[in-house]
Formats: structure tokens, sequence, C-alpha cells
């Protein structure tokens, strides 16, 4: 199970700080067409918000928004008090898509069996929300009985799926780390490092835009550097600093031998290679192909000199 922990530290609910001793689980589905797991934490991370669930569960991972003994805000009744809750994510056509349904559904017996061992409950207390709604302890909604009925799929059997999960060992949890996708409007301490960060990297990859200044705001040049970087390295150009860009961002771009300086010295690592003298590991070659054509040749080597004399 791929768990990550993205806090929505700025809601209300989380701030109220309030535990609970789990007494059992919740089961809840988004009846939000499309939004993927990752995508709740921008809307459910602000002040004012008393509303929270545990964690989001899409066919890919496990997005975690509380700690999990913290009093959630899921369901307008007493079982907020009592159940750690999850909403299971639906996709943009919930009555069609039974590849996704299914990859979802195994998710989330992952999930209530990894639940279920940490805090000592049996798959018999995993409620969904329209039973919590019938045992008077939840609002009147229907989830996920909505979506789960287009598949002929009943919470006894999600129990029963549970209880069998449970009987193979433990869940293998995969922490991926958590970073906020970063776009026009944001502001703080992370967007300053992103634009000292695409400071360099327009110095060591000759990127076409004027140097940032590091004032934590997220606007037009910066979007705009963003988007010659994303071009420059073949990237979805949208502007906007996701997984894919950050990854792209973290390459010591044209310091082949990771002295923390790409100068004459790298771009002579770079001839070698080019001419097979020497061997470059996987990290060398990220760092050593400038022009991202995915080769490693004398116009690298060519590029790292030139952007050396400029800083002389
Ligand atoms: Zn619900």
């Amino acid at each position: 199970m791929n768990l990550m922990q993205c806090y929505i530290t700025k809601s209300d609910c989380y701030k109220a700080g309030r535990t609970i001793v789990p007494k059992g689980i919740m089961l809840h589905s988004t009846a939000t067409p499309g939004l993927m797991a990752e995508g709740w934490y921008k809307s459910w991370n602000r002040t004012g918000l008393d509303v929270a669930v545990h964690a989001f569960a899409d066919d890919k991972i496990v997005c975690q928004h509380l700690p999990w003994n913290h009093r959630a805000w899921h369901c307008a009744g007493q079982a907020n008090n009592t159940h750690i809750a999850f909403e299971l994510c639906e996709p943009a056509h919930p009555a069609k898509d039974d590849a996704y349904f299914a990859a979802c559904y195994a998710n989330g017996v992952e999930l209530a069996a990894y639940l279920c061992v940490r805090f000592g409950l049996k798959a018999s207390q995993i409620i969904s929300h329209a039973e919590g709604h019938a045992l008077g302890l939840a609002s009147n909604h229907v989830d996920p009985n909505h979506w789960w009925k287009y598949f002929h799929v009943t919470m006894d059997d999600f129990r029963t799926d549970v209880a069998a999960r449970l009987k193979q060992g433990p869940v293998k949890v995969v922490n991926v780390p958590f970073a906020a996708d970063l776009r026009y409007g944001d502001a703080g301490d992370a967007v300053r490092a992103l634009q000292l960060r695409l400071n360099e990297l327009r110095a060591r990859l000759g990127l076409a835009f004027a140097p940032l200044a590091a004032d934590g705001q997220f606007g037009a040049k910066t979007e705009q550097a963003v988007r010659a970087f994303q071009t420059a390295r073949h990237l979805l150009c949208d502007g906007v600093v996701g997984a894919q860009t950050r990854a792209a961002m973290t390459v010591a771009y044209g310091d082949v031998n990771g002295d923390g300086k790409a100068d004459a010295t790298d771009a002579l690592a770079i001839l070698q290679a080019a001419v097979g003298k020497r061997k470059l590991n996987a990290a060398a070659t990220r760092a050593a192909d400038l022009n991202a054509d995915g080769k490693v040749d004398a116009r690298d080597a060519q590029s790292v000199l030139r952007q050396a004399v400029k800083k002389q």
C-alpha cells in the first residue's frame, strides 16, 4: 500500500487536535467523479474548515489527511467520535470503469486491514456511511452504495475480503514523500526555495528568463520561468510544479562529478563519456544530458563550458 502523509495542518479540524480511541472504521465514497486521492489536499488544507476525513484512497495511493487517532468530522453524527474514516475516490465514469473499481476497492481492503491491525479492530467493525445512518450514527447518505451497486458489491463483501486479507499477514506500507504542488498565486518559503532553484537552473541550462527575485510570491514571472524549464526538459508545459517537474528540478545539471559546480572538469567528463572513455552512472548521465535529447555528447559539454564562462 502506497501511503502519503499529507496532513491538512491549516484546517480547523486538524488544529482542534481532539483525539479518539478508534472503535471502528467508516468507509465513504466521494461522489465527486474524477477527483483522485492527491487532488483533495489543496481544497481541504485551509482555515475555516471543520469537515475532514482521515484519508482518501484511489487505485494507486492512500493520502492521509489526519493522524489516525485524530477526531475527524465526516458523518455529522456520533461516529465522528469513534470511527476512523476514509473515502474511496470515484472515477470520472463511476458506473463504467470496472478496472478502476477493482483496483480502488483492493486498495480500500488493504487500508482497512492495515487499520484493523494497528488499532486492534475486527473486519466486523467496519461500516459504510449508509450503514452508519441506519444505525443512527451518521447523517443520511448512501455512499458507497450508489457507486458499488454497478458492480454488485456490498459492504458484506468488503468485510469478508478484509477478514481474508487479515489472515494473509501484515500489510506492507510504502511511504511516499509528500510535497504540495506549487502554482500561480501560491506564496511562502516553498515558493522562495523554488525561485532560488529556478535561478540556479537558469544558469546551468541557459534558460531564457530574467533572474527571479526570491520574494516568495508565485506570480507571472515565476510561472514563466517554470514554463521555460518545462519546455527545455520536454515536460508537460503547464506552469505548475508537480511531481514530474519537481523530480526534474532535483537533477544537478552539468555537475557530472558531483562536486557542486558545473565547470570544465565536468565538460571533460562529458566528452570522455561521449567517446566511450568513461562510464557514467545513472545520476551522472541525467546530469550530463543538458539539452535533454537523451544523449551525452559534445553539445552537452559545450553548454557546460558556455555557462561556466558566462559566470566568470
Ligand atoms: Zn460519506
